[in-house]
Order: C-alpha cells, then structure tokens, then sequence
C-alpha cells in the first residue's frame, strides 16, 4: 500500500473526483479528512465506505475560498492526526459568454478555485513546516488549462494559474521536503459534468476528442494523485500531469 499510515486532507470529497480520491487513498492504507462545504449525507456515506476498508475518517466542513473557514478546517483535522498530504480539489464550474461575466461570477470561480487552493496550500505548509515534518501537495486543475471551451473566460485561467501556483509554492517549500504537483483531469463522470453525459448531442463531439474514446472515472484521478503523493514520486514536484485519456495530446 503506497500511503500506509498517511493522513490525506481532501477538499470538496463529499462526491466526485474528491470522492474518488478519498477512497483510493484510503485504499492505499491513509486515513482521511472529507472537508466539503456540508457534512451531510453525502459525506457520511463517503466516510462510511472508508471506515469499512478500516481507516480512520474525519469530516470537517468548511468554505475554503473563506480563510477562516480553512484555518478552522486544518485545526480540526489535527483531531486525527498531523496532515501529511494536502488534495486542494473543491472546485466550481458556471459557463457564462464573456461579454456577459459579471465582477461577481469572475470572483466566485476565482476564489475556489484559486484562492482556496493558495490559502490551504499556505495552511498546510505552515503547520508542517513548524513541527518539522515533510508532506504532498496534489493540485486540481483542469484540461481547460489547455482547451478553450466556451463560456469560461473565468475558469480557464484559475485552473491554467494552478499549474504556476503548483510551480511557484513547489520552489518555496521543497528545501523542507514538501513536494507539490498539479492533475488536470480531462472529462470525467462527476456530478458537475452530468449534463454533458447526458447530452446525446454534446457528449460524442467531446468523446471523439479523447484518444481512449470515453470518460474517466474519479478513481483514475485518484490513481495518479496516489501516486504524486506517494514515496514512487520522492522526486517529482513543480509537475503538472494531464489524466486526460489522451485529449490535450490528440
Ligand atoms: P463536483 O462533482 O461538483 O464536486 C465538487 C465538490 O466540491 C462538491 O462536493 C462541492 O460541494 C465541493 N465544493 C464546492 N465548493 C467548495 C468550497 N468552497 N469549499 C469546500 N467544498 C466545496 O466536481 P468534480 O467534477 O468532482 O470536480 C472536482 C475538481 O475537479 C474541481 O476542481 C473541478 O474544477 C475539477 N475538474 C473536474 C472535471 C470533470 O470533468 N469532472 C474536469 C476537470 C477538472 P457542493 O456540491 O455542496 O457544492
């Protein structure tokens, strides 16, 4: 097991990718912490499928585009124990044409997207730099950091600005052996793209741009994330790794 008695932070694991992720690390032997902006039964329902494979689960909800929300967040988690990886996931999609993106929708995807990103990374470097112990950093970002597609003037460049911030904080922090890398996932079947799965017009125009013909499932990305947090990657950081199935190479 390659995270045999880690503790994983996970954003937004209440479903979707950050689901997925919670529960192959929790496969590969961490415990984990939900952190999504309800504890309901969601979240209960993920931190029950870890307990049965015999982890220790934490669930802590919080907003953490807000940073006083991510400072309750990471407090809370020392309930089960010092953090050792950091998955910034919680992430938030709206299309919008540009010549109609308000101030308010250009914040809103900004600061969870972004933000949130740069103030747990910033938390959870802190606290790890200060007792001496080294720790993962796996970043969200998303295909669209390579691909236009309309209507997301605003979340193309808070996901293409993660691959900087992966790089800049993995230049701040590696002399303290915290290595920090960014997955763009490509399309994968989450509850944020539904309506794309289910669009028998929309869904086969984006397949047929996928080199292994279909969309992936949360626990691929859960997969290479296990990996980027694991020993196998001691001397990866400062990467972004596209888990795409072949659609920014096609
Ligand atoms: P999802 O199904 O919408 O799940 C996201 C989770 O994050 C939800 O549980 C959501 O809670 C939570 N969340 C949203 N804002 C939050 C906040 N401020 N604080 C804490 N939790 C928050 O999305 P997903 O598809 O799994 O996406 C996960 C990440 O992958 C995102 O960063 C997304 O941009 C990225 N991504 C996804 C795809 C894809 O094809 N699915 C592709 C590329 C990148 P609520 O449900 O209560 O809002």
């Amino acid at each position: 097991m390659k995270l045999q008695g880690k503790i994983a932070l996970v954003t937004g694991a209440g479903q979707g990718i950050g689901r997925g992720i919670a529960e192959v690390f929790a496969q590969e032997g961490a415990d984990i912490v939900i952190n999504d902006l309800c504890a309901d039964e969601r979240t209960e329902q993920v931190a029950e499928t870890i307990r049965a494979m015999g982890r220790r689960v934490l669930v802590v909800k919080g907003d953490v585009s807000k940073r006083a929300d991510v400072e309750r967040v990471f407090d809370e988690a020392q309930k089960l124990g010092p953090v050792d990886i950091l998955v910034n996931n919680a992430g938030i999609e709206t299309i919008v044409p540009f010549l109609e993106l308000t101030d308010q929708q250009w914040e809103d995807v900004t600061n969870v997207n972004l933000k949130s990103e740069w103030m747990c990374a910033q938390a959870f470097c802190k606290r790890a730099i200060q007792e001496g112990r080294k720790g993962a950093i796996i970043n969200i970002g998303s295909i669209q950091a390579a691909r236009v597609l309309p209507g997301r003037t605003h979340y193309a460049p808070s996901k293409l600005a993660i691959e900087a911030l992966t790089r800049n904080i993995s230049a701040e922090v590696g002399q303290q052996g915290i290595r920090v890398n960014c997955i763009h996932p490509g399309l994968i079947d989450t509850p944020m793209i539904r309506w794309v799965l289910e669009s028998p017009d929309i869904l086969p125009q984006v397949v047929a741009q996928i080199s292994l013909g279909r969309p992936g499932l949360p626990h691929e990305i859960g997969q290479a994330a296990a990996f980027l947090a694991s020993e196998e990657a001691s001397y990866i950081t400062g990467q972004s790794l596209y888990v795409d199935g072949g659609w920014v190479g096609k």
